[in-house]
């Protein structure tokens, strides 16, 4: 299968480690745990749990059950919490797993007794101090927190809230979703809490709490807009060159016909197209995002940038390897996509998006090699 695939994908394991560890130290004397939804960020969550894990983190997120079911698996010993609650009917899955579902009302909070049939099962509360997605409002929480001091209903493992802003440290919601969450603290007083995500580190220690929650920082992703990337990159895509051809100026390259070659071009056509979850809007022409985002994506190969040329297609792309020397790239070696020379922030910006949507989107046709100590 190796020599076969289009593409593969690396994925470092000794720099995620390295990655949570400088996290876990930034965070402390909070905890720091791992959110490892959507397969750890499209990265399987069989390689991310053991070895986050293996680094000591006994703290983890998901967003659904299933997700929680299989990190089980994986973290006998480890909190798992689900981020996106219970649904009605499901209390056996969470409770042969020991999955602790994070609730953002008090039906919910309810409901998950009932069918729990126990008062003591249990859950975290998510509280809502801005985002406008899911959890109490302040006001209710801290009604609630009155209401649990005198044993009325039963007390969280853990509050949390989530910010919106964290990647714009120069925002001012920031520091008012701080605000209103410690008044939540202050109500769930020897409750533990818990505010930041990667950004949220990276805001400082009146951010961190008890638990802090990082996720695209240990897969490598930028956290912080407009500041120098500290963490070491994770994933490294790399495409296959399946044809290398001479093309002569005038000539047009990919559907529609929207690059125009200037000069007599070398192209490399590479296995990796958008049905690998390379998307068609880092197409270097002929995609409405290029009147915005003047920049199409480039790969890199034999020591430097090469352009990419026209539109992506669904399984191949083309890129501009003129530049390089003579005879230094041939049919069957690689091109990287994004890795340590092309950031992955870079080609989600070329493409309109975040880092985020570009590793969760991650195909399974790539030949994924996985390194280890
Ligand atoms: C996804 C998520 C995180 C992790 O966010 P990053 O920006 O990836 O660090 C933390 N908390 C909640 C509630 C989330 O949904």
């Amino acid at each position: 299968m190796e020599m076969a695939a289009g593409a593969r994908l690396t994925i470092d394991l000794r720099a995620l480690r390295a990655n949570w560890r400088m996290l876990a130290e930034k965070s402390a004397p909070a905890r720091t745990a791992g959110v490892v939804k959507a397969n750890g960020y499209g990265l399987g969550l069989e390689n991310v749990v053991p070895a986050l894990h293996a680094e000591g983190c006994r703290d983890f997120f998901v967003a659904l059950a299933s997700e929680g079911v299989e990190a089980r698996r994986l973290a006998p010993d480890a909190r798992i919490f689900v981020l996106n609650g219970y649904f009605a009917g499901s209390a056996s899955l969470y409770a042969d797993a020991g999955l602790i579902p994070v609730i953002g009302s008090r039906t919910g909070i309810e409901a998950w007794h009932h069918e729990r049939g126990d008062e003591t099962a249990p859950f975290a509360l998510h509280v809502d101090t801005g985002m406008n997605r899911i959890g109490m409002t302040p006001r209710e929480a801290i009604a609630y927190a009155n209401e649990m001091r005198s044993g009325g209903v039963p007390r969280p493992c853990l509050v949390l809230t989530h910010i919106a802003c964290g990647d714009s440290p120069e925002s001012p919601r920031n520091g008012q979703q701080r605000e209103s969450f410690q008044t939540v603290r202050t109500a769930f007083e020897g409750v533990e809490s818990s505010l930041a995500n990667s950004a949220g580190i990276f805001l400082g220690p009146d951010f961190h709490c008890d638990l802090t929650r990082p996720g695209i920082a240990i897969y490598g992703g930028q956290a912080v807009n407009g500041l120098a990337n500290p963490m070491r990159p994770v994933v490294t895509l790399e495409a296959r060159i399946c044809a290398i051809r001479h093309v002569t100026a005038g000539a047009a390259v990919s559907y529609g016909a929207t690059h125009v070659l200037g000069r007599d071009t070398k192209i490399a056509t590479c296995a990796v197209g958008y049905a690998d979850g390379y998307p068609r809007s880092v197409s270097g022409s002929g995609v409405a995002l290029r009147d915005a985002v003047a920049q199409g994506a480039c790969g890199f190969a034999a020591g430097r940038r090469v352009p990419l040329i026209g539109r992506v297609t669904m399984d191949l792309v083309m890129f501009d390897i003129t530049d390089c020397e003579a005879g230094a790239l041939q049919e069957g070696d690689f091109i990287e996509l994004f890795g340590p020379n092309i950031p992955i922030d870079e080609v989600a910006r070329s493409a309109g998006t975040i880092g985020y949507e570009l590793l969760t989107g991650l195909s399974r046709r790539y030949h994924r090699l996985i390194v280890k100590d």
